[in-house]
C-alpha cells in the first residue's frame, strides 16, 4: 500500500523548471530513494513534500490526506519528519537532554511546550528517550554534553530527535554527504537497524550509488526535474536512461 502519492508536480522558479509533472509512489514500511544527478530537483521535491515549498500545482497526498497549502509544522504533526544535513542540537546539553525535548514537544504539541506539562511525566519521558537512544547506539553516551559528540554520533542524535516523535515518514537528504567510508556504513548500517525496529517510510535522497544499492527497495531516478525511471534497484542499475542522465550523453 503507498502511504505517499506524489502526481503531475510541477514547481518552477522563473524560467526554470525544477520539477516538471513529477510523479512519485511510496509504499509503506519501505526504504524509497531519489536519486539523479546535481540540479536534477530532488531537494526541490522534497521540500514541497515538507511543506517548505507549495508545488505550482499537482497532488502530494500522505496516508490519503492532501498536504498541499499546510505549514511544515501541520505536516510534521501529520507524521513526516525530516532529518537535516547539519545536525542541530544544544551542545549545552547532554545527549538524554536534547532528546527529551523533541520528546515532550511531541506529546504535548510543539507550540504548547510548557515546563508545568513537564512535571510528574520525567521517569515516562526518560523512559521512551533511552529506548530509542537504545536503538541509535547512543545508550552509553546519553550523560556526555553534546558538544563532545563526533560528527557521526550528533547524525545518530539527530535521528534518535526524529524518532523520538514517533514519525510514519522520515525524509532524508544526502544522509552521508561528506562522510567517510566507515561513517557512510555506519549510517547504512543505522537506517537499515532503524527501518527494521521500527514501522517507518523512508525516503532518502543520495548520491552515493554504494549507500542507494545497499539500501533502497525501490529508485527513482530524477534528470531534469522529471522522473525517468521508478524501478526495483537491480533494473536501475544497467537502465539506459539512468546512464544516460549521469553521464550527460
Ligand atoms: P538537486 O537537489 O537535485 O541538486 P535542486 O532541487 O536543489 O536540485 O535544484 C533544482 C534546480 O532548481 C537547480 O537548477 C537549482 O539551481 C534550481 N533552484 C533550486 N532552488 C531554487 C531557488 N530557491 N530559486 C531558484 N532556483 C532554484
Ligand atoms: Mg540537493
Amino acid at each position: 500500500m503507498s502511504i505517499l502519492e506524489v502526481q503531475g508536480v510541477n514547481k518552477r522558479f522563473g524560467g526554470l523548471a525544477a520539477l516538471d509533472d513529477v510523479n512519485l509512489s511510496v509504499r509503506e514500511n519501505t526504504i524509497h530513494a531519489i536519486i539523479g544527478p546535481n540540479g536534477a530537483g530532488k531537494s526541490t521535491l522534497l521540500n514541497c513534500l515538507v511543506g517548505k515549498l507549495i508545488p505550482d500545482s499537482g497532488t502530494v497526498t500522505f496516508g490519503g490526506r492532501s498536504l498541499i497549502g499546510l505549514k511544515p509544522y501541520e505536516i510534521n504533526q501529520l507524521g513526516v519528519s525530516r532529518v537535516f544535513q547539519t545536525p542541530e542540537v544544544f551542545s549545552d546539553l547532554t545527549i538524554l537532554e536534547n532528546l527529551m525535548i523533541p520528546a515532550l514537544a511531541s506529546r504535548d504539541g510543539a507550540f504548547k511546550l510548557s515546563p508545568f506539562k513537564y512535571l510528574g511525566k520525567e521517569a515516562d519521558i526518560r523512559y521512551q528517550s533511552e529506548r530509542i537512544l537504545e536503538d541509535v547506539g547512543l545508550i552509553d553516551q546519553r550523560h556526555l554534553l553534546a558538544s563532545s559528540m563526533s560528527r557521526g554520533n550528533k547524525r545518530r542524535l539527530e535521528m534518535a530527535m526524529c524518532l523520538v516523535q514517533s514519525p510514519k515518514l522520515l525524509l532524508l537528504d544526502e544522509p552521508t554527504a561528506g562522510m567517510s567510508r566507515a561513517d557512510t556504513n555506519n549510517t547504512i548500517e543505522l537506517l537499515r537497524t532503524i527501518s527494521e525496529a521500527h514501522n517507518i517510510t523512508f525516503v532518502v535522497i543520495e548520491h552515493d550509488m554504494h549507500v542507494v544499492f545497499s539500501l533502497a527497495d525501490r529508485i527513482s531516478v530524477l534528470s531534469q526535474g522529471h522522473v525517468i525511471v521508478e524501478d526495483d534497484p537491480q533494473n536501475i542499475k544497467g537502465h539506459p536512461k539512468v546512464q544516460e542522465a549521469y553521464l550527460g550523453t
